[in-house]
């Protein structure tokens, strides 16, 4: 579903990202780990077409990630989603779902499921009110109006309660039982043990380790797993 190959992102003299290789089945959940500055981001964004790369070739659903009807099929959560704090979350989503032509009745029953699955209340509420936790779910929900094939989640989990973590982390496992494909990226490792088929460990813009989780785990020693969590 996802083929990264020779990926390359430079700016100016400074490599962000160097000789990336990876690919990632129809309805596996993925992940990359590594410390800030790693290149998960960058990596990312060259996945969902948000940033050029360099060198290396990115197809994601068949389409070249440059494509812009590869977008239809993709649904990107970043680090930081600026929300309109003047709308509740109900009309938040809707005014995306209008931007995908969602009809729609289909669109609020897609909302519905998708803020029912994250036991997302207050949906009426202004979004400048709510909490960071039902910020990061309503930016969840936003991914999913077009109801894309592929997620791609930059630190879902990152800088939330424990409460909320575990809640975003069960959901984005459950994706995979309604047949998505996810790429997420963490700096730690225990984010992503319980969530994803496979990882790979980046740093300072390579790959440095993948695998299982307790694959690395074992073939890295517990020095690679501290380096690389919190
Ligand atoms: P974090 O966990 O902090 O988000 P990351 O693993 O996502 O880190 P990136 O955001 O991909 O890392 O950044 C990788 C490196 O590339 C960093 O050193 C960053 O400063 C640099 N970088 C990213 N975007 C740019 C840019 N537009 N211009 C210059 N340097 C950049």
């Amino acid at each position: 579903m996802i083929e990264v190959s020779g990926l390359r992102k430079t700016y100016g003299d400074f490599a962000a990202v160097v000789d990336s290789d990876f690919a990632v089945d129809d309805g596996e959940v993925f992940g990359i780990v590594g410390p800030n500055g790693a290149g998960k981001t960058t990596t990312l964004k060259v996945v969902a077409g948000l940033v050029e790369p360099t060198d290396g070739d990115v197809t994601v659903a068949g389409f070249d990630a440059a494509d812009p009807e590869m977008r239809r099929h993709l649904g990107f959560l970043p680090e930081e989603s600026p929300l309109y704090e003047e709308m509740t979350a109900l009309s938040y989503l809707r005014f995306f779902a209008d931007l995908y032509d969602v009809p729609g009745e289909v669109a609020d029953e897609r909302i519905g499921a998708a803020l029912d699955r994250l036991e997302l209340d207050h949906r009426e509420r202004r979004l400048g009110d709510v909490s960071k936790g039902m910020k990061r779910k309503v930016a969840i929900a936003r991914s999913l109006v077009n109801d894309p094939d592929v997620l791609v989640y930059d630190e879902p989990a990152s800088g939330l309660d424990p409460v909320t973590t575990n809640s975003v982390l069960a959901f984005t496992r459950e994706l995979r039982e309604t047949g998505k494909t996810v790429v997420f990226s963490a700096h730690n490792l225990y984010h992503v043990e319980s969530v994803c088929d496979r990882v790979v460990v980046m740093n300072e813009g390579r790959i440095v380790a993948r695998g299982s989780v307790d694959g690395i785990r074992e073939r890295h020693g517990e020095t690679t797993y501290r380096v690389f969590t919190d």
